[in-house]
């Protein structure tokens, strides 16, 4: 059993993003396969636990798995 102080990561929905924000995270990605960045990422999918916010999704390149960490500004909840 998980105990309390541990964080279960959560499905967020990426496309209730506006689309301006949600081109610029699938847009900057780092693929550390490719070892390039901003390849782009595809099916992506959106995680919260705790504090952290990241997104998920494969490199268009290459297929890898990348993730894209979300730095929330102070004035985002
Ligand atoms: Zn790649």
């Amino acid at each position: 059993m998980a105990n309390e102080t541990e964080v279960t990561s959560v499905l967020k929905d990426f496309f209730a993003r506006p689309a301006e924000e949600r081109q610029d995270f699938l847009q900057q990605t780092w693929c550390n396969q490719c070892m390039e960045m901003d390849l782009g990422m595809k099916n992506p999918q959106e995680y919260k636990a705790g504090e952290r916010t990241w997104i998920e999704g494969d490199c268009v390149k290459c297929g890898t798995k990348i993730i894209t960490e979300i730095v929330v500004e102070d004035d985002e909840e």
